[in-house]
């Protein structure tokens, strides 16, 4: 284990780990989707990252929030600025501590299931989010434990479930349309939530 995470520095490992990862993640949604889930992650970090170093000293889950929510395309941007716009919320009253990112994770994944109308099983990014959300939750009620190894844990239970997306066949989303064509494929968005819980704690892959 590594130095405990902060905000800034995720967000910045985060940003690291979507470029590194963008063609691996186009290629999943060539498979699944319309091949542009890689393309939007990839945008939106770098008008985050655009947004954070024109204003330095200031919030960076602010700047990563708005800029999903304000400039990314596709589905997955607005799903990803709710969430975390969720945690910035949370974290900026809490203050940087499981309970806060527990909080934050858990109402952004309730946003996201509000506005984007799926369950978990739908094969989509809720799929590894949940499993986060909960572990979490989990983490939060352990007084021992500290961010850093309670996100790593959220990354473990992020994976697992993006391991279970790929048995599952799409009923929300583009790959809903491929029908059994999707089964056996990873969704591209549950990657990319469990890439962005593993960047917290500075794996970079
Ligand atoms: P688009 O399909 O608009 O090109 P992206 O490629 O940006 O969207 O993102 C695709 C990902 O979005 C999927 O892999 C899935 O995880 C997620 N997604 C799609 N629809 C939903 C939904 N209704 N709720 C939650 N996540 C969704
Ligand atoms: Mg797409
Ligand atoms: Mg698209």
């Amino acid at each position: 284990t590594g130095p405990e995470p902060d905000a800034d520095g995720w967000m910045h490992r985060f940003a690291a780990s979507a470029r590194a990862t963008e063609a691996e993640l186009t290629a999943l949604d060539q498979r699944v989707g319309d091949g542009d889930f890689g393309t939007n992650l990839s945008a939106g970090v770098g008008a985050a990252l655009r947004r954070a170093d024109a204003a330095p000293g200031t919030d960076t889950l602010e700047h990563f929030a708005e800029a999903f929510l304000d400039e990314v395309g596709g589905t997955s941007g607005p799903l990803f600025g709710l969430l975390l716009q969720a945690m910035a919320g949370a974290v900026g009253e809490g203050g940087w501590t499981v309970v806060a990112l527990a909080d934050g994770v858990g109402e952004g994944l309730a946003a996201i299931r509000r506005v984007g109308g799926a369950a978990p099983g739908d094969k989509t990014l809720v799929d590894a989010l949940h499993p986060a959300a909960e572990s979490l939750r989990d983490s939060a009620a352990d007084p021992a434990g500290t961010p850093g190894s309670a996100l790593a844990a959220a990354a473990e239970a992020g994976w697992a479930g993006v391991h279970r997306t790929a048995g599952l066949r799409a009923r929300m989303g583009r790959s809903s349309y491929l029908g059994d064509r999707a089964t056996g494929v990873p969704d591209p968005g549950a990657v990319g939530v469990a890439l962005f819980f593993a960047s917290a704690g500075g794996e970079v892959r």
